[in-house]
């Protein structure tokens, strides 16, 4: 497998993971609140939990990735270790972009508890990029929640799917409210990228720009 092949980019918190739930957990006992207090339906940033009056949300993040081992033990959101391997299976090039690294100092932890994770619900991958601006390292179609996210790739003509949760629910599609229809619109991405059906690159053609 090289560059020529079909490339799907995929944010894994919100999308492969779920985040908000295991943050959830994490939060209440970070907070010393009854889980049921805490809402499910939260925007980005999780304003929700009132979390500010104890330290905001980069401490809780801190807390629960270096003491709770939150990327090594969240679950999957379902179906998404089975249809990324599926879509593997049809030779499409699992790149994973995550932007774990905006915690600082803790980035041997953060890593570690992310290829162990991976690895741990055998989700395939070639490459693992940790960034923040993911429209730079290419991918035919993106996968993602996060609503800045979503928006800045789609600002920058990349093809972009919005993984469903309560954080991006104004967003405009194209969308997937499950892995199983993201298995069904990365797979007629595909076939429209091999039959050149349609121009799905807008200028993001990792193949075809100079
Ligand atoms: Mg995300």
């Amino acid at each position: 497998m090289d560059e020529s092949s079909f490339i799907l980019g995929v944010d894994l918190d919100g999308v492969v993971g779920d985040f908000y739930g295991a943050m959830r957990k994490i939060a209440a006992e970070w907070l010393d609140k009854p889980l049921d207090t805490l809402p499910e339906e939260v925007s980005y940033g999780l304003d929700e939990w009132n979390i500010d009056e104890s330290g905001g949300y980069d401490r809780l993040h801190r807390f629960a990735v270096t003491q709770r081992n939150l990327f090594r033990d969240m679950q999957p959101i379902k179906d998404a270790p089975a249809v990324l391997r599926k879509l593997s299976t049809r030779g499409i090039r699992i790149r994973i972009i995550t932007h774990r690294l905006f915690l600082k100092y803790s980035h041997k932890t953060s890593i570690t508890q992310t290829v162990d994770w991976l690895d741990s619900y055998d989700i395939p991958y070639w490459d693992l990029c940790f960034m923040a601006d993911k429209g730079a390292v290419g991918a035919h179609v993106y996968i993602d929640d996060a609503p800045s996210n979503v928006e800045r790739l789609r600002a920058q003509g990349c093809r972009t799917i919005v993984f469903s949760n309560s954080t991006n629910r104004d967003l405009p599609g194209p969308r997937a409210d499950n892995w199983l229809e993201v298995e069904r619109l990365v797979l007629e991405a595909l076939e429209e990228w091999r039959t050149g059906t349609v121009d799905l690159f807008e200028g993001m053609d990792v193949n075809k720009s100079v």
